[in-house]
């Protein structure tokens, strides 16, 4: 017997629900790509997709996942032989550093924990030894996927300002753009790198990098461009629109993401901030409230250093696979698997895009019902914990 015949919910750390709206966006038929709508709606991505990130800066579109907005960031910035500081936090930098090393580029790492956000005193240190610059560019993300920290990166941008170091500062938002405050300009960054499938409600597909004048100057003295990946035919003034994704566009994916920040306009871009948050804090009062001895626990014990957009929770005693077979083939939920590290004792809940209260409440339920079936140990109703949470939020908008 199984419950699941129903809209099914996924709730895992991307790809995130897509919204009706871009999903209908998308259904449409192919279209003149040499010029029409498509280049109208290119140029209305081109300028506004800045101001999703806080940038006077510019923004390139990949037809790539993640991986690909990696790539497309280090192959235009970099050189063969230089060298990049991996900010460790969790799973994710360092896969961005490997793309670098497979470049010819020189990594180095700074160790960091499956519990704690990047220390920012460390970065400073190791860049005061850096006293010929040998560094380049310094490498983090803001939201680890893997172990739902949230990294301060303003702090991380003030810890390079007090040893005065050039190297370009590039961040991964891919798990948080549009969810949670990133200000490009206001914390120089220089490259900032994100993608559509989660925080930004579009399918898997798209690619995006903002670079700011300083990442054009490296740009310019850069030797790792690669033919597809260049920037520089998809920069050109005036250059035909399809130039911007180096060959035929993706058509269905332009009109998604046009419809998706169409939605983030009219919700209010400091409005869906604050909606993640709500929901994030109710989604760690229900672990909080289950928690218990060999039960479960949220990863991130520090309150300000956790994402809002993902929730990693150890799972003690309890089997991880059963949970997850029981709340996807009983259920119709679909939670996150854990990676890395976090394998057999771990799983996580995605909160990111297009989420509200019956949907979290929802996830969240099925999880509790799951485990109570399970028999798992719990401290207590997670769901009343969550939904209280909700509760203050509706008595009292916006206080927090
Ligand atoms: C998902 C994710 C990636 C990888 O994105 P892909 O689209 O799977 O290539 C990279 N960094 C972070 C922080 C992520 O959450």
């Amino acid at each position: 017997m199984t419950l699941q015949f129903g809209r099914p919910m996924v709730a895992i750390p991307g790809p995130s629900v897509v919204p009706d709206r871009v999903l209908n966006a998308m259904h449409r038929p192919m279209s003149n790509i040499y010029g029409g709508e498509l280049a109208d709606v290119t140029n209305s991505l081109l300028a506004d997709l800045p101001r999703l990130a806080r940038t006077e800066g510019d923004v390139f579109i990949a037809i790539s996942n993640g991986h690909g907005a990696w790539e497309m960031a280090i192959s235009n910035t970099l050189k063969r032989g230089d060298k990049v500081l991996v900010l460790e936090s969790g799973h994710f930098a360092v896969d961005w550093g490997r793309i670098a090393t497979a470049f010819g580029v020189e990594v180095e790492t700074i160790a960091g924990s499956l519990t704690d956000p990047i220390d920012p005193a460390a970065v400073a240190r190791r860049l005061e030894q850096d006293g010929d610059h040998a560094i380049q560019a310094i490498l983090c993300v803001q939201v680890d996927t893997g172990t739902s920290v949230r990294n301060d990166i303003a702090a991380i941008r003030n810890a390079i300002d007090s040893a005065n170091h050039p190297a370009l500062f590039m961040v991964d938002c891919i798990a948080s753009l549009g969810c949670i405050p990133f200000s490009m300009d206001d914390w120089g960054v220089d490259v900032t790198v994100s993608a559509t499938q989660k925080g930004l409600m579009v399918p898997p597909g798209l690619g995006l990098v903002w670079m700011n004048d300083k990442a054009m100057a490296a740009y310019a003295s850069g030797d790792l461009r690669t033919g597809y990946w260049d920037i520089g035919p998809r920069a050109e003034e005036n250059a035909p629109h399809y130039y911007r994704y180096a060959g035929t566009p993706p058509v269905g994916h332009i009109h998604g993401l046009r419809e998706a920040l169409d939605m983030i306009e009219e919700e209010g871009l400091e409005n869906a901030w604050h909606r993640h948050d709500v929901l994030a804090r109710s989604v760690h009062a229900a672990v909080d409230a289950w928690s218990a001895p060999d039960g479960l626990s949220l990863n991130m014990a520090d309150p300000v250093a956790r994402a809002a957009t993902v929730t990693t929770i150890l799972t003690g005693s309890i089997d991880t696979d059963a949970v997850q077979e029981m709340c996807e083939a009983r259920s119709g939920l679909t939670i996150g698997v854990p990676v890395g590290a976090f394998e057999g004792r771990a799983f996580r809940i995605g909160h990111m895009g297009h989420l509200n209260p019956p949907m979290i409440l929802g996830t969240l339920a099925t999880i509790e019902a799951s485990l109570s079936a399970l028999g798992a140990p719990l401290g207590g109703s997670g769901v009343a914990a969550a939904a209280q949470v909700v509760a203050n939020e509706l008595s009292n908008p916006g206080a927090g």
